[in-house]
């Protein structure tokens, strides 16, 4: 470090110097712990300029004292001359007011010198001591004329920033140090301190592991080795693999010396954990963590000017999944580096040079015996390099797939943004030595419920999983067929002539409209399990099957289906009664899949005694809460936190129907960006075994929902993923230049929450939140962002992003935007971009938002 330094400073205590009377022959008792300020000094001795930072200055390893017992064995006295080239130096003494030795005052200001420093002190009892040094820049020192250390780099002067381990002898010791001058300041502090065992295992840096560039490591201890045996007793390496499973590769005592070779495998480069579990001198034991990389370093290279020596090898028995994945990666390797990459088959001959997708034969030789084939659903991956050879590898229904995805994402920086929108960044060159990446799912089924999401293609690349119902996809979904399905099951039509006992009793009277079943009536029992086995059998490639009530409330008032409501102290214990019972009747012929139920509105507690069965599924939503604030922190979301932890703690199977829109206005502003990730992870915390984020699921034009669908399938792939800089990637990607103007708009958007800003699924645009000045000042954020767009793709994509401010202006003041022309060029980007639903409730409320600001005066 190069310091600037204070000329009228300097120049002061240089007076000083000049006026001081040399002392001859000194020494003296040392008080530990104070800093020497009395040395004696030669210099400047000249150096050459410096060729890197990391090196000594040229001539610093002149030993400018030999004619004068040489820097072994110094002869020193104040005053007397040495002859350096054809200048004559003379050794002065000097004594700084402060503990730091300024050699820019006593010496020179010159740079690329040197100077001596020369000291003799009386030691009355002999033995271990701690140097403590701090040097600005390089140096070197020596003890009793062996040299104990060096350094080289240009650095600031930092009191006891090397802790050197020095003998003693009793009586007289020789401490003489040599320090250059790079540039700048030029000074050193120095004390003695008692040797002490903490000092080091604390604070040094005692270890480290070097690896030479035929790849073979040693263990270095970094002090001088006189100290070792005054640090530890004895020590046990042991080196582990860095892989998501760490294997013990080699393991011995460590044999004390100050270089040991590390004697592990060394034809393959890879990266390992050194641990170094010593018992220390005073009996403690000291456990000490090093990663180290080690093995020949080979540079292999994937492509290169639009050539590849490298082939993709697919499994003759892969699955559909990964033998799309191994098309996709050949397309998009075509496109990134105009390389032609074969696929064949791995009944092929095994090749120095291939991408070997999923467990086949050839990833089997290369991975060994030990190598167990990943189970068929298991969803987790890898991606690594055996010397030369690429294996993309996980569970075959979808874990290869993704190892793909991941491998093109992570190493070539693809994104699939939207269906529409993907990043190819191209490249002339790949170059690899080591690639070992894992990944594993947060969750079992992820479903990202917005429009956008819904593309197959998309959502496989995406790593989404999840969906309502059956959707052709590659490597297949985990379906969840229908809800609110008891009229599905039992519609009125066909029964409630025949039979209303089928139905609810409400104030004594059976009825069906907007209201439930009977549970506790055997033929409905009956009637409801036949019918799911049907649906069973009918749509085979779904996870779990809904049996669950309709989406309105009045449960059956008749006595039985009270007493078990009594008895369980909530609505939801007679469901769990009744889907207990169905899924006990369909266990057996689908021993794999579930029944599944909500706990939603009216059902949402949970019951006293009864716990749901091992193939029943739980789906409990969350429609009341705030979504301003996330459910841990919001004091409006603590009954649905009490009622979520409760179902978690007896229920087998909990699968979450969360909600990420405004209901009432897909097309508004919706601040609720930073509760998705917490409110995630608090499913994920009460053992979810699923989420669909339900969103705009009917049209495009959600707010923001090309950002946020693609969010969310981040989110609930890996939940502990950084959110801000997803959005970053997001913004750059798809908004380009103006994607610094959206994010300026997310950021003032959410600004405006507050601690007692909640806001529900049904936010209107007369709530608190927004404000004339925000609107006022969003509006100059989309006009920036407009201008500063690429091209007009881009710029549409910017007014596709502005529809929910306008629409907010809109509603709130209607009269102004008829007349400026906001409405206007609302409705024309609404029909541009084929929107058909501003709400859920779709052509109805299109239809009175546009009649509100026509007719608006
Ligand atoms: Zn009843
Ligand atoms: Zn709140």
């Amino acid at each position: 470090m190069i310091f600037k330094k204070n000329k009228w400073n300097s120049i002061l205590i240089l007076f000083i110097v000049f006026n001081f009377n040399p002392i001859f022959g000194q020494e003296e008792k040392i008080v530990l712990h104070e800093f020497i300020t009395n040395w004696n000094l030669l210099g400047p001795l000249p150096l050459g300029k410096i060729d890197n930072e990391l090196s000594h200055n040229p001539g610093f390893e002149n030993d400018f004292l030999l004619h004068h017992g040489g820097e072994g064995n110094p002869k020193v006295k104040v005053g007397k001359t040495v002859k350096v080239g054809s200048n004559k130096l003379k050794w002065i003494e000097y004594t700084s007011p402060n503990s730091i030795i300024s050699l820019d005052n006593a010496i020179s200001k010159r740079s690329n010198v040197a100077a001596y420093a020369y000291k003799e002190i009386s030691i009355e009892k002999e033995g271990t001591y701690i140097f403590a040094l701090g040097t600005n820049d390089g140096g070197r020192l020596w003890i009793n004329g062996n040299q104990v250390w060096d350094h080289k780099e240009a650095r600031g002067c930092k009191p006891d920033n090397d802790l050197i381990p020095v003998y003693f002898k009793k009586g007289i010791n020789k401490i003489l140090l040599k320090i250059e001058e790079k540039g700048n300041n030029w000074e050193f502090c120095a004390r003695i301190l008692p040797f002490d065992i903490d000092t080091f295992t604390k604070r040094g840096k005692l270890f480290s592991v070097k690896t030479s560039s035929r790849g073979i490591s040693e263990l270095r201890f970094s002090l001088h080795e006189s100290v070792i045996d005054k640090l530890f007793k004895t020590a046990k390496l042991e080196i582990y693999t860095s892989d998501k499973d760490p294997v013990l590769v080699w393991s011995d005592q460590w044999t004390k010396d100050k270089i040991m070779n590390l004697d592990i495998e060394d034809q393959t480069f890879n990266s390992y954990t050194l641990k170094i579990i010593a018992k220390r001198q005073d009996g403690k034991e000291w456990i000490h963590e090093l990663r180290f990389q080690s093995g020949l370093k080979i540079n292999y290279t994937l492509y290169d000017k639009q050539k590849t020596n490298y082939q993709i090898v697919v499994g003759k028995d892969a699955s559909e999944s990964e033998q799309w994945a191994a098309s996709e990666l050949k397309k998009y390797l075509k496109e990134i580096s105009g390389a032609e990459f074969n696929i064949v088959s791995d009944d092929s001959m095994t090749f120095v040079n291939e991408i070997i997708i999923g467990f086949n034969k050839h990833s089997q030789k290369l991975l060994g015996d030990g190598f167990v084939e990943p189970e068929l659903m298991d969803e987790s991956f890898f991606y690594k390099n055996i010397q030369s050879n690429l294996v993309l590898l996980g569970g075959k229904q979808r874990g290869t797939m993704y190892a793909v995805f991941s491998f093109l994402e992570n190493e070539f920086g693809m994104r699939w943004y939207t269906p529409n929108v993907t990043t190819l960044p191209k490249r002339e060159q790949f170059n690899f030595n080591r690639i070992n990446h894992y990944e594993k799912p947060t969750l079992r089924v992820r479903n990202d419920f917005y429009y956008e999401a819904f593309d197959p293609v998309w959502a496989a690349h995406n790593k989404i999983n999840g969906a309502m119902g059956f959707r052709e996809q590659h490597g297949d979904i985990e379906g969840y067929w229908a809800v609110h399905t008891f009229y599905r099951f039992m519609p009125p039509t066909e029964f409630f002539d025949s039979h209303p006992e089928y139905y609810s009793l409400i104030e004594g009277k059976r009825i069906h409209e907007r209201a439930q079943l009977c549970l506790t009536n055997p033929d409905v029992l009956e009637i409801i399990t036949d019918r799911l086995k049907v649906v069973m059998r009918e749509n085979p490639s779904n996870l779990i099957y809904s049996v669950s009530q309709n989406d309105w409330r009045n449960p059956c008032q008749c006595d039985n289906c009270q007493a078990i409501v009594s008895k369980e102290g909530a609505e939801s214990g007679i469901i769990v009664w009744f889907v207990n019972q169905v899924a006990e009747r369909v266990k057996e012929e689908f021993p794999d899949k579930y029944v599944g139920t909500l706990a939603y509105q009216y059902t949402r507690k949970p019951p006293k005694n009864i716990k749901p069965k091992e193939n029943v599924v739980i789906r409990f939503c969350s429609i009341e809460c705030c979504f301003a604030h996330d459910f841990e922190s919001c004091p409006e979301n603590q009954e649905f936190l009490i009622d979520l932890e409760t179902w978690s703690s007896f229920t087998p199977h909990l699968y979450i129907w969360d909600y990420v829109v405004n209901f009432s206005h897909y097309i508004m502003p919706y601040p609720n960006f930073m509760v998705l990730q917490p409110n995630i992870k608090t499913f994920i915390d009460n053992n979810s075994i699923g989420i669909m984020e339900q969103a705009a699921y009917q049209s495009r034009g959600g707010e923001f929902a090309e950002l946020r669908s693609y969010l969310i399938s981040k989110l609930l792939w890996n939940s502990e993923v950084n959110v801000d800089d997803v959005i970053d990637d997001f913004l750059v990607g798809f908004y380009g230049r103006s994607g610094q103007y959206i994010r300026k708009y997310l950021d003032l958007l959410h600004e405006q929450i507050r601690p007692d800003t909640h806001i529900y699924l049904g936010l209107n645009a007369s709530d608190k939140l927004f404000t004339n000045s925000f609107i006022e000042e969003a509006t100059e954020i989309f006009n920036k962002a407009e201008i500063i767009a690429e091209n007009d793709e881009i710029k549409e994509r910017v007014e596709l992003a502005r529809l929910p401010l306008m629409y907010l202006k809109c509603k709130r003041d209607p009269v102004n935007s008829k007349y400026d022309g906001t409405f206007e060029r609302f409705k024309s980007i609404v029909l541009r971009e084929g929107i058909t639903h501003f709400a859920e409730v779709g052509e109805p409320h299109i239809r009175a938002f546009m009649k509100q600001v026509d007719q608006a005066e």
